[in-house]
């Protein structure tokens, strides 16, 4: 059956293959709830990574373009927050039924232009989706706080949005990390300057055509594109005052000092190396096809990706049945419905992980299954790279140290839940975390010792859903205020707090000011 069947948008919307596309269409901004087309003399090919035929070409924003973004932004906020929140939950109301309907639209724009399978796009979208239902309940979420402080005297407080705030996403997740930023930030009050990677920005597009349809005011979401000099520009400008920022530890560490130092407030999600501990109690072929799910779906392109397994005693065995599981997995173009896994995003990224797996191979570590070299038949010209085992590994390896971002899973074995502890403790990440057991103790020990801020127990990505917080620690995150969630609402809101005094009787006279401190007792 077409994957496509069950929508209800027009086949005609989609790109539905990954044939070549005879007349690519230059990617266009979003600024003023108008598609525009770039003046830039600077463009980047986006390529399918299936096939490495060009998609489209992808503008490097003018300079005089991302100040039209930002003063269409600007202009906005000053109506946008005045609005009430009834208008704005309606909004949001609407935008929800709108991507429900344009579901398998902005999943095929995914599959086409970041290569997940079509399944995963879905599931990209729909992650991203409950972040804006979540948002649909601000009404109770936003309330403030009040006390009576002193006799006729009450202070309340209110959380009042910030103004301009800007998002820089990274090319993992096309959807759903737009949809981390862009609800919250408008149902509080905000107005948004979007930069969609630059390597996958289709589905921010259609986000935008959506949230207009759903009756966003113009300038209240805006879409430039670009890379570095994008970037300068909107930890730069004055006029915004907050970045949510979710890439890779190089870009996030300059963001986050360049953009504080600018006094905006920077949320920056970074990198990972999530650990799978599997205790020999574990009910095996469920611990197995998590962690080889958890390893090889997206093509390890998560941040909550497993990319390490940490068998504990005799665990080690299974290993064995690992390799089979992982030799099961079907890699191909990601619109074929049998896919499990389709390419990485790009040639040098295909080269990186093919040298970090020889890298392990020339530090001792014994390659036990090799993805290298793989070609589907039908995708001869794609970044494909098969399920890859490695064991025998050990800290201070180029492949145990660095995010390697691809299908690619290490096995350390340790002798003990305790030494499988001090290892994740060690590491310098602390996105997420799993442990498969059976046993209660084991699981709560593991739970208040272990340092990483998403744990799953007998869950291989324990991402939160949005009633709660994305909460990597150490490593993986600069800043303290987290992705959605409450925290999400705090990042893009500032309390303000009024006192005020309505004397229930106003009979004394005073004839000399008081200059104590005021105690307001
Ligand atoms: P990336 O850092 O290359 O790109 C992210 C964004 O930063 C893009 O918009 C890009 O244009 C911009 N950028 C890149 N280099 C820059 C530079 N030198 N100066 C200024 N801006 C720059 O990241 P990516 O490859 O798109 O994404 C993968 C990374 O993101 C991985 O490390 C992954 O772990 C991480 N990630 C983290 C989370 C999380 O929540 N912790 C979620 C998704 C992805």
């Amino acid at each position: 059956a077409s994957p496509f069947s069950t929508s209800s948008v027009r086949m005609v919307d989609y790109i539905t293959t990954h044939d070549k596309i005879a007349n690519p269409q230059n990617t266009k901004m979003f600024i003023d709830n108008q598609l525009v087309e770039s003046k830039a003399s600077t463009w980047i090919d986006l390529h399918d990574p299936a096939t490495n035929n060009i998609v489209t070409r992808v503008p490097q924003s003018t300079p005089d373009e991302l100040v039209a973004a930002v003063d269409s932004a600007e202009k906005a906020f000053k109506t946008w927050r005045r609005t009430t929140l009834l208008t704005r939950q309606q909004i949001m109301f609407k935008f929800v039924q709108l991507i429900r309907r344009d579901w398998d639209r902005l999943a095929a724009s995914i599959t086409l232009e970041q290569g997940k399978t079509f399944a995963d796009a879905r599931g990209d979208v729909l992650r991203g989706l409950q972040v804006a239902e979540t948002a649909c309940g601000i009404t109770s979420q936003l309330t403030g706080e009040l006390l009576e402080v002193s006799k006729d005297m009450e202070t309340r407080s209110y959380r009042e949005p910030l103004g301009v705030v800007a998002a820089i996403c990274p090319f993992n997740f096309p959807a759903m990390i737009p949809l981390w930023c862009l609800p919250p930030a408008i149902i509080t009050g905000n107005t948004v300057v979007m930069k969609p990677s630059e390597r996958d920005p289709g589905a921010a597009l259609i986000i935008a055509e959506l949230a207009k349809e759903a009756g966003v005011p113009d300038g209240v979401f805006n879409i430039v594109h670009g890379s570095a000099p994008t970037v300068d520009f909107l930890i730069d400008e004055p006029r915004i005052k907050a970045i949510s920022f979710v890439g890779s530890d190089k870009a996030g560490a300059y963001i986050y000092s360049r953009g504080t130092a600018n006094g905006k407030r920077v949320q920056a999600n970074l990198g990972a190396k999530n650990h799978a501990i599997i205790m020999p109690d574990a009910n095996k072929s469920q611990a197995l096809s998590a962690i080889a799910g958890a390893a090889f779906g997206a093509a390890g392109q998560r941040c909550m990706a497993v990319s390490v397994m940490v068998t504990v005693g005799k665990s080690k065995e299974w290993v064995g049945d690992l390799i089979e599981m992982a030799k099961k997995l079907v890699v191909t173009g990601g619109f074929e419905p049998d896919a499990d896994l389709g390419p990485v995003i790009s040639p040098q990224s295909k080269a990186r992980i093919e040298g970090l797996i020889q890298s392990a191979a020339d530090d001792g570590a014994e390659i036990v299954l090799d993805g290298r070299g793989y070609k589907p038949a039908k995708y001869p010209n794609g970044n494909f790279v098969g399920p890859t085992i490695i064991t025998g590994v050990k800290p201070g390896m180029a492949c145990y140290e660095q995010e390697i971002f691809g299908p690619v899973l290490v096995v350390v074995n340790v002798d003990t839940l305790d030494d499988a502890i001090e290892l994740v403790n060690a590491n310098r990440y602390g996105n997420g975390v799993a442990i498969f057991t059976k046993s209660g103790p084991v699981a709560a020990k593991f739970q208040r010792e272990i340092e990483a801020g998403q744990v799953g127990i007998n869950v291989p990505i324990p991402v939160p859903l949005p009633m709660f917080s994305f909460t990597g620690n150490k490593g993986s995150i600069l800043g303290d205020l987290n992705f959605y969630g409450k925290a999400g609402l705090h990042f893009y809101t500032q309390l303000k707090t009024v006192t005020a005094l309505w004397k229930s009787d106003d009979a004394d006279a005073v004839d000399k000011a008081s200059v104590n401190m005021p105690t307001q007792s």
